[in-house]
């Protein structure tokens, strides 16, 4: 046995921080009126519908999700 067992995967496969795997999440987009075509849900714009991200793109994701959510609520506040 060498420390080469220990082998790093490729960074792909980390499960989606925003759909948590499932490929979608909730549209949001117009409260109780979904003004988009998709009926409260649309493919999650983090993994693209994949369910899985690169620890990359994880890592940034939830760096910004903070930053994200204070946006969101911006804009949540304007469409009211
Ligand atoms: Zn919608
Ligand atoms: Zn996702």
């Amino acid at each position: 046995m060498s420390a080469d067992e220990y082998d790093f995967r490729d960074d792909d496969g980390v499960a989606c921080p925003r759909c948590y795997g499932g490929g979608t999440v909730d549209c949001n987009c117009g409260g109780d009126l979904c003004v988009c075509e998709n009926y409260g849900e649309r493919d999650c714009p983090t993994c693209h519908g994949e369910g899985e991200v690169s620890s990359e793109r994880h890592d940034r994701y939830c760096q910004s999700e903070r930053d994200a959510h204070e946006a969101m609520r911006r804009i949540w506040e304007e469409s009211k």
